[in-house]
């Protein structure tokens, strides 16, 4: 997989080198089916599990790139976005002549199904260091338990709160979600393994220890995150989400592009005179890495 640099105003678009380059843009209306990853999908072809790579874009301020790749899969890698993120940095991230023009929501919109909750929210007034909050629940059996995790995109530091943390699953669930096809290649290097607590065993981390004590509320973050970039552009506004998943995420997602009253498109600071520099000219364009 190779991340190619793009111009001003081509969001990310993925390249399947191996079918004569053919791309798949990174929007919601691309998205594919919906389990224990995200998958695109156009006119029959597949990128699946874009999650971890579109959330170290949208991470790092990277609105435009070409992510070129020769088969269906975006690589796990130690199952967080970490490295993704450090090939990033170490490549260099340009700015770009042109205001990063975000999704500004104007209204809320939800998602519920059953416990399961999902909700966007307008910000009252535009503040230095807000701008895409997050207040993610979630309530997993033990030992995982409930958790919630509350930052600003804007404000925080993805790298280090949110990128290194890892996916995770429970080691009972392994057979059947490798049967189904879901977690070809995940392993201990991959994955937080977990087992569940039985009456008498309590249930434990097999392969930690964790990078935080919150790293599976975390993790979730930085699916939401992934996932809420097939909006095409930066969100601009308070997202709470409850138990939710892949398939929460990306419902928020095409009910955001079919309800075109609920945002606009706007830029998050007033110009300045300069043509380049400062917060008012950011819309990123990559030089090509490896990762
Ligand atoms: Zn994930």
């Amino acid at each position: 997989m190779r991340l190619v640099p793009a111009p001003a105003g081509s969001g990310v678009v993925f390249r399947r080198s191996d079918l004569d380059d053919y791309e798949i843009p990174a929007t919601g209306r691309n998205v594919a089916k919906v389990s224990y990853a995200t998958s695109l999908m156009r006119q029959g072809v597949l990128i699946s599990t874009t999650e971890h790579l579109l959330s170290a874009l949208i991470g790092l301020g990277v609105d435009n790139v070409i992510v070129e790749i020769d088969n269906l899969e975006v690589p796990i890698l130690d199952g967080s976005s970490l490295p993704y993120v450090e090939a990033i940095l170490n490549a260099g991230i340009k700015r770009q002549r042109r205001k990063r023009e975000y999704l500004r929501i104007l209204r809320e919109i939800e998602v519920r199904d059953g416990s399961k909750f999902i909700g966007v929210y307008p910000f009252a007034e535009a503040q230095a260091g807000e701008g895409y909050s997050i207040h993610y629940s979630i309530d997993f059996p033990e030992p995982i338990g409930r958790d919630t995790f509350i930052g600003d995109l804007e404000a925080g530091d993805y790298a280090n709160l949110i990128a290194p943390a890892r996916t995770f699953g429970f080691k009972e669930d392994e057979a059947m979600l490798r049967d189904m096809g879901l977690i070809r290649g995940v392993s201990d290097a991959s994955a937080i393994i977990l087992t569940r607590s039985t009456e008498t065993l309590a249930g434990r981390v097999q392969n930690g220890p964790l990078r935080f004590p919150d790293e599976f509320v975390r993790h979730k973050v930085l699916d939401l995150i992934g996932d809420l970039a097939l909006a095409g552009r930066r969100i601009w506004g308070r997202v709470v989400a409850e138990r939710a998943g892949h398939a929460m995420h990306t419902a928020l997602v095409q009910r955001l592009l079919q309800d075109r009253s609920a945002w606009e498109l706007a830029h998050r600071y007033e110009e300045t005179a300069e043509p380049v520099g400062g917060a008012a000219t950011v819309a990123e364009s990559l030089q090509p890495s490896h990762a």
